[in-house]
Order: C-alpha cells, then structure tokens, then sequence
C-alpha cells in the first residue's frame, strides 16, 4: 500500500485515476491511496473521516449446493484489506453460512483451509461414486 499523490481538500484526481485509488482524509487533507491489484471497489463515493476505516475489497466467488429445489449458497468469500487497522495485512474472508457473519483468516489460514476444502471434495466425490456401483 502506498499513498498515490495528495490534493487539497474539495479537489479530485483525474477521473482515470479514481479506479484505482480511494480517498481518505488525514488530518484534515483529502489523501488518494492505491488499491491493491485485486480490489474491484470503486471508490469514487466513499469518505472514510477515519484513516482506519479506509478498506479494499475483491470481488466475492460463492459455491452453492441445491436446498429445497433451489440453489443456495454455502460458501462465500473474498479478500479484504484495512490497512491502517491492526489486522496484520490482508484477509480472506468466509461466510458459511449466508448470515453476514464472516471470518477472517490469514494467508497461512486461507491456504489451511483450501486444503481442508480440496479433502472435502474428495470424500463427496467418493460418496457420490458410490452410487453408480
Ligand atoms: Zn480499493
């Protein structure tokens, strides 16, 4: 993360550049940082009056499982950075269950986690072979 250029309060960079940067205020001067690779928010809109509140999202991929005749999503997740709040760096975060409650892991965390999900899959794969036989 890097503070991409700096303009007094009330002006705006070029339009071009707002796609990928985000505002911020600090001490009283409106700041633009530069989003990371994978951040998809625009930005434009946004006036955090909290330098911690200053965030970056990617976009969500979702698996979903038939329920009930329809299809529902189980998994969700996306990365998610806060850079001037003390969460240690970019997080991969998870909703399982659709609610909005989400958990947030580190790389170590995610890639664990993957794992996880790669053996899952092969446990279901073999449970669902087992009904051709
Ligand atoms: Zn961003």
């Amino acid at each position: 993360m890097s503070v991409a250029t700096t303009s007094p309060a009330g002006t705006s960079p070029t339009p071009d550049l707002r796609i990928r940067v985000r505002p911020a205020t600090v001490q009283g001067r409106r700041v633009w940082l530069e989003c990371p690779s994978w951040c998809v928010v625009n930005h434009a809109a946004d006036n955090p009056d909290h330098i911690e509140d200053v965030d970056h999202k990617s976009e969500q991929v979702s698996l979903s499982a038939p329920v009930g005749g329809h299809m529902e999503p189980v998994l969700k997740a996306w990365l998610a950075d806060w850079p001037f709040a003390e969460i240690g760096g970019p997080q991969l975060v998870l909703d399982a269950t659709g609610s909005g409650e989400a958990a947030s892991l580190s790389a170590a965390e995610a890639i664990a986690f993957a794992d996880q999900l790669v053996a899952h899959a092969a446990v279901i794969r073999s449970l669902a072979e087992r009904l051709t036989r």
